[in-house]
């Protein structure tokens, strides 16, 4: 793999470091390879000894709990983390979002503290469900999005094909980077349209040009029908596509496309280097009462997730922080603005790979983990001692509503412990009824329900079942007339319970009673999100 370019880049020292930031996060449908690509990422980047290193295979690493193992077993990816590395002068901070469905929200929120995205898509498959989703959370936030279209090794769909579906679905222009020559057994290279040159899969260059046309003057080149039919499909693309526009890159309504196989590490460089190169930095933060600029002096961050037991023999519990300004250092006092109490910093951490280190310093973009006890949940903002709120980060309304059934009836307070800490992952809803005692859990999918029972057996020793219990919806209740939501309340009682943060919540039989109350009570919102402040 060439990394020659890195040699030729312009020095990047005498930017302000958090100009030398990209944080990023892989956004695909399963399979399409995401994992391989990660794998291939760290290691052109030098981080990683080899590749294989990323997904923690049996025996290899032991103490990630049972839920890691029925990741393993699924082959699903569950859990977020951060994997931090340099290139080319540059901090890259890769966030990795869970690939199944069923943790959509939390994708949902880690993507809220990316600046640029790379869409992984298959050759053989083009665009599937869950890229489209993933695409759809980012452009509410207009991120930039890089298109790296895998698998080029193998048979696939024509790249021009793949082009057409791409822009026609996803209403996204697209400009070339990286262009196939062949596809599967003739798979031959790559014209690269950034540094001028045609590569070998080996990353031997075999021709330079100013003009695309220089090419035709290669005897060698021309002589390849392959070859020819690729420079007559990119010429068609490059005739129908318009020229890359950095700030309409930025703005999100451009994607430079490159072809690569993250198997066989081809275009992977060259991903990282269009990242490096053209990738945003850290853009303003959207917040109350205003966005929070990168260069402002002041630090301020947000949590965008927290994970508890990620060592279970430790018990701990880590908030991931995405600093959106200032310079912060180790030991620094923070106010959540939340809870209005102030923290000191001691030992927030980054992460490379699987390792911890101590983070002494760090600026916008990054991402720093802080250790803590339940201080810091989903949506926490932190300053040196503003009062701004980060916005955009939402709880979803669960869509699967069960009554947690206790086998050993002694455990009750470990069973609340653990519900309550598992729910600060943000996973997981957690409700107790109004009427009687009941823990309620509420989660957007079957899959969290079977990994939150796992996780309460396995790191708390509390042995749970779920039961169904009438209620497939739920919605937060709030109104502009506080009697009115008290007569409201009062009036469902049986329907009603409060979230963690006793926040009241409606909940009904099916779509037709929550339309219905709806009706019967004008005056009061329903609400399928909320905030989190
Ligand atoms: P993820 O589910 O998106 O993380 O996908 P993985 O990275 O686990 O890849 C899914 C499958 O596709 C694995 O069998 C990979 O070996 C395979 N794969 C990934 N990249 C490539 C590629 O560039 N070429 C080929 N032929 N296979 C690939």
């Amino acid at each position: 793999m060439s990394l020659a370019h890195a040699a030729e880049a312009p020095s990047r020292s005498h930017l302000e470091p958090f100009r030398t930031r990209r944080t990023f996060a892989i956004i695909s449908h399963p399979d399409a390879g995401k994992t391989t690509l990660t794998e291939r990422l760290l290691s052109a980047a030098g981080a990683i000894q080899q590749a294989g290193a990323v997904r923690g295979k049996a025996g290899q690493r032991s103490t990630r709990s049972d839920w890691m193992e029925m990741e393993q077993q699924r082959g699903i990816s569950i859990s977020s983390s951060v994997m931090t590395f340099e290139f080319d002068g540059l901090t890259m901070n890769l966030l990795d979002t869970p690939g199944h469905s069923d943790f959509s929200e939390d994708t949902y929120r880690t993507l809220t503290a990316v600046d640029a995205a790379i869409m992984v898509i298959d050759a053989a498959k083009g665009i599937e469900s869950q890229t489209l989703k993933l695409f759809e959370v980012c452009r509410l936030r207009d991120i930039p999005i890089i298109t790296f279209i895998n698998k080029v090794d193998r048979e696939g769909l024509a790249p021009l094909d793949l082009i057409d579906e791409i822009q026609g679905k996803l209403a996204l222009d697209l400009t070339p980077v990286l262009w196939p020559i062949g596809q599967g057994v003739d798979f031959g290279g790559y014209i690269d349209l950034l540094e001028k040159r045609v590569v070998t899969p080996q990353g031997k260059t075999l021709a330079e040009f100013e003009a695309i046309d220089d090419l035709l003057d290669v005897e060698s080149l021309v002589d390849n029908p392959v070859f020819m039919t690729a420079l007559e499909t990119l010429e068609l693309a490059r005739a129908m596509l318009p020229a890359f526009d950095l700030k309409v890159f930025h703005e999100g309504h451009m994607s430079p496309v490159l072809f690569g196989s993250a198997l066989k590490g081809i275009g992977v460089a060259e991903l990282l280097r269009t990242l490096g190169d053209w990738g945003p930095e850290p853009r303003p933060q959207p917040a109350l009462p205003a966005p929070i600029a990168p260069d402002e002096k002041k630090v301020s961050g947000f949590v965008f997730k927290v994970q508890a037991n990620m060592d279970a023999n430790h018990r701990d519990r880590i908030a991931f922080v995405r600093l959106c300004s200032g310079t912060f250092t180790r030991g620094m006092r923070l106010k959540n603005v939340r809870s209005g109490k102030d923290m000191a910093v001691a030992n927030p951490m980054f992460f490379f790979g699987n390792n911890r280190e101590l983070a002494e310093e760090a600026v916008a973009g990054d991402i720093v983990g802080i250790p803590n006890h339940g201080t810091l949940s989903v949506g926490d903002t932190l300053t040196e001692g503003a009062t701004i709120n980060v916005t955009g980060i939402p709880n979803f309304a669960p869509e699967i509503i069960r009554r947690v059934r206790l086998t050993d009836a002694m455990k009750t307070k470990q069973m609340s412990k653990a519900l309550s800490d598992l729910a600060e992952e943000g996973v997981t809803q957690v409700f107790r009824r109004m009427v009687g005692a009941d823990w309620i859990v509420g989660v957007v999918g079957q899959l969290q329900l079977e990994v939150l029972a796992s996780r309460v057996a396995k790191e708390y020793g509390v042995p749970i079942t779920f039961e169904p219990m009438g209620f497939e919806v739920a919605r937060w209740v709030e109104s502009d007339d506080p009697d009115e939501l008290k007569r409201f309340i009062a009036a469902q009682k049986t329907n009603m319970a409060e979230d963690r943060a006793n926040a009241p919540v409606f909940l009904a039989q099916n779509a037709w009673w929550a339309d219905r109350a709806k009706q019967d009570w004008p005056k009061i919102r329903f609400l399928t999100t909320k905030e989190r402040h």
